[in-house]
């Protein structure tokens, strides 16, 4: 597809927090949009109740909704003591994604990972996606994050599927259930005066509306690489891509 052309979108884990502002964003620049998830949370936005572990669920809706780019983000919340769970959702349900979206002949996915596959419980500083996964990951979520990315990237350019991965850190903004949540309840049950370490850690925050539009911009940036053998014959735009 050339890169003038509107992709029609569904964003699987539409009715969570970030899912959501990824769906405002793109409808309020005029794209179609659809939502595939577990639980319904939309009037107005047309929506597919579905588990992304199974994969005929996908298929399906994007058959009907003729989805030409997937924005992948639902996942189960970190923190859960089941690592079955995030094996099935992330590792199994994000596999099944990627086989719906290359069987129904979809051209793009970007899929919402995380800054955590490469934390192992020590300090990261400067660091890029050079950083290799942690030999002994953080826990199950981090691990079948980690895992997922993997497969998501491992598509990449199979079946004429484009992928891509994006690894936020903490997401902070309107219609967050977790991060204030729990922040509020430290305050509710006075435990505000525990310290653990020496006050001076540091942690990548980032706004919710950030982070849905990096998810936009790469879903518009993913594209055929250019190939060519004579690069005297590249237009300053092919140039621009390649170099
Ligand atoms: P969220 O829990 O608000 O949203 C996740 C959505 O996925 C929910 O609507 C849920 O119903 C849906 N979902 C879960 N299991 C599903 C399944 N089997 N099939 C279909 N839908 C399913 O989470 P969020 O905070 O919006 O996080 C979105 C993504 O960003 C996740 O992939 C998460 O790992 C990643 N992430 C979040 C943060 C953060 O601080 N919130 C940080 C880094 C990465």
């Amino acid at each position: 597809m050339s890169s003038s052309k509107k992709d029609i979108f569904m964003v699987i884990g539409g009715s969570g927090f970030l899912g959501r502002h990824i769906v405002q964003q793109l409808l309020d620049r005029g794209d179609i949009v659809s939502v595939f998830d577990i639980v319904q949370r939309y009037s107005d936005v047309p929506f597919y109740s579905g588990d992304i572990s199974e994969e005929e669920q996908v298929a399906a809706a994007l058959r009907k909704c003729g989805a030409t780019c997937i924005i992948h983000t639902a996942s189960p919340p970190a923190g859960l003591s089941d690592p079955a769970l995030y094996w099935k959702v992330n590792v199994d349900g994000t596999k099944a994604v990627i086989a719906a979206a290359q069987s129904v002949g979809v051209r793009k996915l970007v899929f919402t990972s995380s800054a955590g596959v490469v934390f192992n419980g020590t300090d990261n500083i400067d660091i890029d996606e050079r950083l290799p996964f942690p030999d002994k990951p953080m826990d199950a979520y981090n691990e079948s994050k980690a895992k997922a990315e993997e497969a998501v990237l491992a598509a990449n350019g199979v079946n004429g599927l484009l992928t891509v991965a994006l690894r936020p850190a903490g997401i902070f903004g309107p219609g967050d259930r977790q991060v204030m949540a729990g922040l509020y309840q430290v305050y509710e049950r006075g435990q505000t005066h525990f310290q653990i370490g020496d006050n001076n850690n540091l942690f990548d925050w980032t706004y919710v509306g950030n982070v849905a539009y990096a998810h936009l911009l790469a879903a518009d940036k993913l594209q055929e690489p250019v190939v060519a053998t004579d690069c005297s014959k590249l237009s300053p735009q092919e140039e621009a891509i390649i170099s």
